[in-house]
């Protein structure tokens, strides 16, 4: 369902008006845990300040350590569903577990299935079912087609509406995070329909590469970017250090113009 020899015309999925896959770039961000009312609104300022189109945010949180913030659960989907309504923005947000796809899915735009979670066929089922769009990450040792059967897993559940998501894969390589492979960019065009979205901070893990990496996915091809960016970096409850601060954040958004523009 996924494969190019399935449907050779390129997949659009519209989200709140706003659509993906159509030739234009799409910018999400926002911050990777919804942590407060005052820290989502303030962020959700600077998302729509620097004219991005779409809110992210984490309320169920898959942390590696048991110990580190888990999120705030459904309380973090009513903020998400109260900045929507302020912002206008629409909100993608992660669901960890099937239980949770029905609610996620009641306050989300898109639901988000993570990384650590690419291969939990339960969930692929249950986003399947959702009828929501959804971003599908790569798993962190996962080869791309073992993610493009992830995806059509959601398809196969009755689910066409299925944007990939590559953000970096375990190597050798300790400097950056993950390894961002944005070979995978030109492949899965290749390979299949769907659109492809890249999220430079999680696979950098510290934010001074997160605009170079923003603007080397508009240049690869890819249909857009998921950035963290947090109106107070410092103090972020979860993954601090890839988070672009207001200023980082609108003036990689005025490169990417200037990369857009030339592409
Ligand atoms: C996230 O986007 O919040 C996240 C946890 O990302 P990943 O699943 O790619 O690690």
């Amino acid at each position: 369902l996924s494969g190019r020899k399935f449907q050779s015309v390129s997949t659009m999925i519209e989200v709140a008006g706003r659509w993906i896959g159509d030739g234009t770039f799409l910018v999400i961000a926002g911050p990777c845990a919804v942590e407060s009312r005052e820290q989502l609104a303030a962020t959700a300022a600077v998302v729509t300040s620097a004219k991005a189109s779409m809110l992210r945010g984490g309320a169920f949180k898959p942390r590696t350590s048991p110990y580190s913030f888990q999120g705030l659960g459904v309380r973090g989907l009513e903020l998400l569903a109260e900045e929507r309504l302020r912002s206008g923005l629409p909100v993608v947000t992660e669901a960890i577990q099937p239980k949770d796809v029905e609610t996620v899915a009641e306050y989300a735009d898109v639901v988000q299935v993570g990384a650590r979670n690419m291969q939990n066929y339960a969930l692929l089922g249950e986003v399947g079912r959702c009828g929501r769009p959804v971003l599908l990450k790569r798993g962190l040792a996962a080869t791309i087609q073992e993610w493009l059967l992830a995806a059509e897993y959601v398809m196969n559940a009755g689910n066409p509406q299925v944007m990939l998501c590559e953000r970096g894969i375990r190597t050798f390589e300790t400097a950056s995070r993950f390894t961002l492979d944005l070979a995978a960019v030109p492949i899965v065009k290749r390979l299949s329909h769907l659109p492809i979205i890249v999220d430079p901070s999680h696979s950098a893990g510290r934010a001074f590469m997160v605009p170079s990496l923003t603007l080397a996915a508009a240049a690869a091809g890819a249909d857009g970017v998921i950035v963290d960016v947090h109106n107070d970096p410092a103090s972020a409850l979860c993954d601090a250090d890839q988070a672009l601060s207001s200023e980082e954040f609108k003036s990689t958004m005025v490169d990417l113009e200037r990369v857009l523009a030339v592409l």
